[in-house]
């Protein structure tokens, strides 16, 4: 890959990721729009609406970016309510939370440099916990998801958007020459940064598709584990419980 990323140590992987993600910050809500032709919006609109979420609830977006979900979040958890927005990433995370202030969201949200595989959160503190496209860049998933369980009250929910497998074969290969060949192009035009790209497109093609996923988080000791295929199975909302 460009990145060599096959011969890379793992633990190498986490300094890549952020690179890319601080290469990407400034331009990132563009991007998002370009890339999936405005429908990002639609699937976390839809990851909303299955969260369950009530006013004075707590919940935790991780790998928060932006804040798109964040910022929803706050809506509903109301003044009572509590949102922590994290990411790995201080740039990523100071454009969130120019984003959220910006947008006059205060008193409700609480901000936090954190890696999804170490959360610095009590035991069963969270309603509702929610990483929308930040998994396929966690090195090790698997502890990030042991994580995200031991933090989630029992009776709450946790949400993972991330981009999947398209069902159909003949949708999959449309999918596949535009993934390869518009994004990293996109890239270059709209921030000049065809190499952060091309990675954001190998991670997608890397990530485990839906059943794969549904496994991992069955054995992270979820329970109840559904997921819902979106554009095709382009992406898939996977929602887990805890009891
Ligand atoms: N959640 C936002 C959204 O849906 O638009 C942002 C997603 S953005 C594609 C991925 C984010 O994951 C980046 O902000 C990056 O810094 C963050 N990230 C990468 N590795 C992480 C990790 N180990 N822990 C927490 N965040 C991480």
């Amino acid at each position: 890959t460009h990145f060599g990323f096959q011969e890379v140590d793992e633990n190498q992987k986490q300094n890549l990721v952020a690179d890319v993600f601080k290469s990407v910050a400034g331009n990132y809500d563009v991007m998002n729009d370009a890339m999936s032709m405005g429908l990002h919006r639609a699937w976390k609109w839809f990851t909303i609406a299955q969260s369950g979420v009530n006013p004075g609830n707590e919940v935790l977006d991780l790998a928060a970016g932006s804040g798109d979900l964040s910022l929803k979040f706050a809506a509903k958890v109301g003044p009572q309510g509590r949102v922590v927005v994290t990411d790995i990433n201080p740039a990523m995370l100071a454009q969130g939370r120019r984003r959220l202030t910006d947008a006059g969201i205060a008193g409700n949200i609480d901000y936090c440099l954190v890696n999804a595989e170490q959360l610095p959160f009590d035991d069963n503190q969270f309603d509702c916990i929610s990483i929308s496209f930040g998994l396929r860049n966690v090195t090790h998933k698997d502890v990030a998801l042991r994580e995200m369980q031991r933090c989630l009250k029992p009776g709450g929910r946790v949400l993972v958007l991330e981009f999947s497998q398209p069902t159909n074969p003949t949708f999959s290969r449309l999918y596949d020459a535009y993934s390869f060949n518009v994004i990293p192009k996109l890239g270059e035009l709209i921030s000049n940064d065809r190499d952060s790209y091309q990675y954001l497109v190998e991670s997608i093609r890397r990530h485990p598709g839906q059943e794969e996923l549904k496994q991992m988080m069955l054995e992270a000791g979820f329970d109840r584990v559904r997921y819902h295929n979106l554009t095709g199975g382009i992406v898939a909302l996977h929602v887990g419980y805890k009891y």
